[in-house]
């Protein structure tokens, strides 16, 4: 699912386009729909549905890696009144990125990978006594880092 973000982010972008260019729906009630889907899978919005969250994607592709890493950690601080709900869910969405320390064989891809953790120092993925980058505001669920970990040790799943 995560390898097919991509394609996603096509269907749900062109759906969000339709629904609220014919009046499907209000945008008061796509910020009601956002909110229930932040509360489930945090703050999903921009990078799985965004009209212009794809095309500032299309615009960008020609962008240095880290270029597009410093884009995204700081889309935050402007971003829209969906991306500002939805990340104040990451704190507590049912759906959190879970870290298995058995397996994990300490090779920091994950951390040179997020956005987050390349930025900010207390954020790791996997280092003990870190904050984790999947519950800051501007951790977007592109779940790059459960893509690259090489040992299965980050997953994107239901908190128990
Ligand atoms: S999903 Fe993972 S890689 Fe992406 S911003 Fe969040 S913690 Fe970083
Ligand atoms: S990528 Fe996976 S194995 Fe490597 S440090 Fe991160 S969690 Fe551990």
């Amino acid at each position: 699912m995560i390898k097919n973000r991509k394609h996603f982010q096509y269907a749900f972008a062109l759906l969000t386009f339709f629904a609220l260019s014919n009046n499907w729906i209000s945008l008061l009630t796509l910020l009601v729909i956002a909110t229930i889907l932040g509360i489930v899978f945090g703050k999903v919005f921009c990078k799985w549905m965004c009209p212009m969250g794809l095309i500032k994607e299309f615009l960008s592709k020609n962008q240095s890696e880290e270029a597009l890493k410093m884009n995204m950690y700081n889309y935050y601080k402007v971003g829209c009144p969906i991306s500002w709900i939805q990340g104040l869910t990451n704190k507590f969405s049912l759906f959190k990125i879970k870290f298995n320390k058995d397996n994990c064989v300490n090779c920091g891809i994950c951390d040179t990978t997020c956005y987050i953790t390349s930025f900010s120092t207390e954020h790791s993925l996997y280092k003990e006594n870190s904050l984790n980058p999947g519950e800051a505001f501007n951790c977007s669920k592109c779940l790059k880092c459960v893509d690259v970990c090489p040992q299965n040790s980050l997953s994107f799943t239901l908190k128990r």
